[in-house]
């Protein structure tokens, strides 16, 4: 009889020759717990997803009760379903006055679809900007707008009329013009190795779009719910986005994408043509309640606060010669080695260890730094340890 694992590589479709071929039994908390009950702590929340931890009971409870009530009713958009609004209602009681309607999808690939239709739609213009070693997902629009050219080529033809610019750079704010659609930049850049572009450059590309009328849309996939310290990213730099959009811990361990406008830009899916986008299963009530409910739980318990704070004890407690650099904000941060070789061998350590982690897209010499909020000190300090240990086995 095939083991599980020899199953999985057997039926499961295979994205690389080297899976981390992880076996969990369940998980709860910051731990994931193997299949003979080893605890594992979790540092990288699933990528951004687990952001109050796994299995909270509140999100459970909340869960359930909705499968006692319905699951798929009706396509997106035309039946009344309560935690649909209800989240909406939240979402937006949240966010800037302006940012008050919400499009559910099943996820954030889904979302920047979304997102890049309304911004042509909205606009009648066919330009879309994005930025170099950005990542906004896997689908043919999505992979138009990723910035790294090897994952890209086997694909094309793929959307035509995209351009890149640097991160970050002044300069290349001339490139927005009155031809461009939307500029689709992630707040701070996550599968780039974690880039946070300075005050000046996101005011100033703020400026830059609302000067061109060109919609500004930014991907918090990974940074909103409290990841960077924020609830959302942007609202460190004083800018507020045309379009925004979610995915990954908003739906509290579900799937769901949102992207999120003012009605004014929203409405431009009602005509022209009318269901100008479609979905099925987006917003579905379960995810919605979920997400409703581990949104409550960031909120509620205040995990925000003490997300600064975590920060700092960790590039306190990170310092090694072999670590050349550790960015980021909040708990979304990236240790970098010399070389990816140096960085897998830390990261098969660490693992080894009970402390799970990983490297990114674009910068696989940096290792990803992003648990749960609920993360402890204690807990903080003993994946350091781990961390510095394996770090000294592998230069
Ligand atoms: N945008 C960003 C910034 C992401 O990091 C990701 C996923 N890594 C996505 C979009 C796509 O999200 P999903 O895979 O959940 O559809």
């Amino acid at each position: 009889m095939l083991s599980l694992r020899q199953l999985f590589l057997a039926n499961n479709a295979q994205t690389t020759d080297f899976p981390l071929m992880l076996e969990f039994e369940r998980a709860e908390g910051v731990y994931m717990y193997d299949m003979e009950g080893k605890p594992n702590l979790d540092l990288i929340s699933g990528i951004g997803v687990s952001n109050i931890g796994h299995s909270h009971p509140e999100v459970i409870s909340t869960i359930k009760d909705q499968l006692d009530k319905y699951m798929h009713l009706m396509v997106y958009g035309e039946y009344v379903q309560t935690p649909q609004v209800r989240f909406a209602e939240k979402l937006t009681s949240l966010l800037p006055a302006q940012l008050q309607s919400v499009y559910f999808t099943n996820s954030g690939t889904e979302a920047i679809e979304g997102a890049m239709k309304l911004a042509k739609r909205y606009t009648g213009r066919q330009h879309i900007i994005s930025c170099h070693n950005s990542y906004h997902g896997s689908t043919q629009g999505a992979l138009s707008i990723m910035g790294n050219e090897e994952f890209k080529q086997a694909y094309r033809p793929l959307l035509p009329g995209v351009s890149f610019i640097q991160f970050n750079n002044h300069h290349d704010l001339d490139y927005i013009t009155e031809e461009t659609a939307c500029v689709v930049l992630e707040t701070i850049q996550g599968e780039a190795g974690i880039r946070v572009p300075d005050g000046a450059y996101m005011q100033a590309l703020r400026d830059r779009c609302s000067q061109t009328g060109t919609l500004l849309i930014l991907d918090e996939n990974q940074t909103a719910f409290g990841r960077t310290g924020k609830l959302f990213a942007f609202e460190h730099f004083g800018i507020e986005p045309d379009i925004l959009v979610l995915g990954k811990a908003l739906g509290g361990g579900m799937p769901l994408g949102a992207f999120i406008a003012s009605s004014e830009i929203m409405g431009a899916l009602k005509n022209n043509p009318i269901l100008g986008h479609l979905t099925t299963f987006g917003g579905h009530p379960v995810c919605c309640a979920s997400g409703l409910a581990s949104l409550e739980v960031i909120l509620n318990n205040n995990l925000i606060e003490s997300v600064a704070a975590k920060e700092a004890l960790i590039k306190q407690l990170l310092v090694h010669p072999a670590i050349k650099d550790i960015r980021g904000k909040g708990l979304m941060l990236a240790v970098e080695f010399e070389s990816f070789e140096l960085n897998k061998r830390i990261i098969d350590h660490c693992i080894a260890q009970g402390v799970i982690t990983d490297w990114f897209l674009h910068c696989s010499n940096a290792m990803r730094i992003a648990p749960p909020l609920i993360i402890t000190n204690e807990q903080i300090r003993h994946a350091c340890k781990v961390i510095l240990h394996a770090v000294n086995q592998s230069v």
